[in-house]
């Protein structure tokens, strides 16, 4: 479910900094500790509490004593993998390397999901906000948000970012057409979700049947999980209600 896998960002300089814990595995913290070439890592920052970003923290924590660990709170989920964390919150501004990057608060993907701006080469670190060639999974049943996503895309797209260093996929140039696409879609899936409520295909799974037919079962899950995230926005947007497990027009 994570395509090739995941990145974690080094930052190297006079404050040695990760950018996401991985997972833990070995040969990755291995490889971290030979980029430091003997220096300690001084902190960990972490995009969003998802295991592929932050389950490695322990191993790390263990592993390079002395490193900090900073994400944004989100307490019923921190718990799951222990390491001394510190609160990061919108606005902050973190010294790495030799230069500093501002926390930038963007929920959708998670509650907690954070990116990293580097203002003067306008570069974001991206965690899971985009990944090339593909859309990004809004996961209705457990703390996605569709309509804090959309928000959170305004928001970077806004920075005028010249790129973007994701945790899944290629780095992203000229991210900001790519961002625009994803607004699009969304309009337009939401627009035919709309359509099928109307002619009274009313659950999700029967939407999603429709919407992403010949999936496989795994991935029929998450389309399922995208079109309740759909729902519940065009529920928040009066445009829709809930009796059961049906969803129904409002009529104007
Ligand atoms: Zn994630």
């Amino acid at each position: 479910m994570t395509g090739g896998g995941n990145w974690t960002w080094l930052l190297t300089g006079r404050i040695p900094t990760l950018i996401d814990a991985g997972t833990g595995h070995p040969r990755h913290i291995d490889s971290i500790a030979e980029a430091l070439k003997g220096q300690p890592l001084a902190q960990v920052l972490v995009t969003h509490a998802h295991s592929d970003h932050m389950s490695g923290a322990p191993a790390l924590a263990e592993r390079m004593p002395g490193a900090r660990f900073f994400k944004m709170p989100w307490p019923e989920r921190d718990d799951r993998w222990p390491a001394p964390w510190e609160p990061l919150a919108e606005g902050d501004r973190v010294d790495v390397g030799d230069t500093s990057l501002t926390v930038v608060h963007t929920p959708g993907h998670a509650p907690d999901h954070l990116c990293f701006w580097h203002d003067e080469s306008r570069t974001l670190f991206g965690g899971d906000l985009a990944i090339k060639g593909s859309t990004v999974y809004i996961p209705a049943a457990y703390h996605g948000d569709l309509a804090a996503y959309i928000a959170s895309i305004e928001k970077v797209i806004a920075l005028e970012p010249v790129r973007i260093l994701p945790a899944h996929g290629t780095v992203i140039h000229d991210p900001v057409p790519v961002l625009r696409r994803y607004l699009l879609h969304r309009h337009e899936r939401e627009e035919q979700i709309l359509d099928l409520v109307k002619q009274g295909v009313e659950t999700p799974d029967a939407i999603a049947a429709v919407l992403y037919h010949g999936l496989s079962d795994a991935l029929m899950i998450r389309a399922r999980e995208m079109v309740g995230a759909h729902l519940i926005k065009l529920e928040r947007d009066s445009r829709v209600i809930r009796r059961d497990e049906a969803w129904h027009m409002i009529k104007p």
